[in-house]
């Protein structure tokens, strides 16, 4: 066996980043930039008002309270994306609303809330004394042209892709999203609603890992379920290798596997074999065909979670230019014992995770912890870090990976 991190290492090794192109914006979100991005134009792009009111001179607001407002006379209107039209001269204000341009001779704005209409509306009564500036949004005061706005190795937020659109970015450019190919292999597999014959079982870990791929922000394909025939498997990993940036198959990687899954990646491919030190998820196969990664899974569906989560996610990411390939640790407390036995590997047990009124992450099982168990796993909002030994006890601390938004954690 060889250590989780060994594994690791080698198989990010087999992966590069991605050739930068620019992506229209409608593409981008979750994607990191490739270079540096600048504005091509300010925002705002002129000086308007933050409030709906009037626009003043602000001299003439001069010892305006309440009691004794300034009188005013409304020379015009002015909606948010009107051009100003009506210059404000003295004694004079322009009726405007929030985003409009301030019209030429205005240099402040008097909130609706301070002012009173007067004389059917052709004269407004200022009631406060504003400076010059007031309630005024300044072009450029966001973002000036020529601003560096973001740096190289960005990931694309929906603000990010907001402030994108606002200083007239229409193409981003990112590390693209690599095609993923998912391959199920295994002549006991079926798909569809046929009832299962004698030593069948239905395909769960295509549609999982697929799903798992468009998690990680790449795309996914759908490359089949290959029956094991060696003509067919290696027409399968072939056309796959071609059209995809990386292959993620499952099943046929364990040791005992009457499968022609490892003669034929071994002649198409160059293939390691390995047995990590974990439970789930020992055997893993790893290796590229021309250049592009594969990814040979084990197929109980624990395993395969377990392994894309700790080999394959991490991998893609480093595909799409991330600096942070691993998903973060937490620390939580074992509201329960998590027994394990030694055996020189690192046990990811599936738990449940919920958020304590003590200001913790607390932990207790999933469920049944068989790695052909998917539906407890399904429940688990995080693999617990088990390293050899004997486990947790009840109240102590473990590790854990969170496997979704700590925001769905209950
Ligand atoms: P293997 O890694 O091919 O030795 O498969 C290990 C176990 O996972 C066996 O019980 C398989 O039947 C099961 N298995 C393999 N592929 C899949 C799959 N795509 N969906 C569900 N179970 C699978
Ligand atoms: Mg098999």
């Amino acid at each position: 066996m060889i250590p989780l991190d060994e594994a690791r290492a080698f198989v990010l090794a087999g992966c590069t980043v991605g050739h930068p192109r620019a992506v229209p914006l409608a593409e981008a979100l979750g994607l990191v930039t490739s270079v540096p991005v600048e504005a091509i134009e300010d925002v705002p792009p002129f000086d308007n008002t933050a409030m709906d009111g009037f626009a003043v001179r602000a001299a003439d607001t001069a010892g305006a309270t309440d009691d004794a407002p300034a009188r005013l006379a409304v020379v015009g209107t002015l909606a948010a994306g009107a051009a100003p039209d009506v210059p404000v001269g003295p004694g004079e204000a322009v009726r405007i609303m929030t985003g409009a341009p301030m019209p030429p001779g205005a240099d402040a704005v008097v909130m609706v809330e301070r002012t009173a209409v007067v004389d059917d509306g052709s004269a407004v009564a200022v009631q406060v004394e504003v400076g010059p500036g007031n309630h005024v949004r300044r072009s450029g005061d966001d973002v000036r042209a020529g601003d560096l706005v973001f740096p190289a190795g960005t990931t694309l937020t929906p603000a990010h892709l907001g402030v994108l659109a606002s200083v007239g970015v229409r193409r981003a450019p990112v590390h693209p999203r690599p095609r993923v190919g998912v391959i199920s292999t295994g002549d006991e597999l079926v798909d569809g609603p046929e009832p299962l014959g004698p030593g069948q079982i239905r395909d769960s870990n295509r549609r999982m890992l697929l799903a798992l791929v468009e998690r990680a922000d790449a795309v996914p394909v759908d490359l089949g379920r290959i029956a094991d025939d060696e003509a067919a498997i290696a027409e399968a990993f072939a056309a796959g290798a071609e059209s995809c940036d990386a292959i993620v198959s499952s099943g046929g990687v364990s040791m005992g596997d009457f499968d022609f899954v490892k003669v034929v990646l071994d002649r198409l491919g160059d293939m390691r074999w390995m047995q990590v030190a974990i439970k789930p998820a020992k055997p893993l196969a790893f290796g590229t065909i021309g250049t592009t990664p594969v990814f040979g899974l084990p197929g109980n569906p624990v395993s395969s979670l377990v392994s894309f989560e700790l080999f394959a996610r991490p991998a893609l990411r480093k595909m799409m230019g991330h600096a942070t390939l691993d998903r973060l640790r937490l620390t939580a407390v074992a509201d329960e014992g998590l027994p394990r036995r030694p055996d020189g590997k690192v046990h990811f047990a599936r738990v449940l995770v919920t958020y304590g009124e003590d200001g913790r992450f607390h932990v207790r099982t999933a469920g049944g912890q068989g790695s052909h168990q998917l539906a407890a796993t399904a429940a688990a909002g995080a693999l617990a870090v088990l390293p050899d030994g004997g486990g947790v006890g009840a109240g102590e601390e473990v590790r854990i990976i969170p496997l979704g938004d700590l925001g769905t954690l209950a």
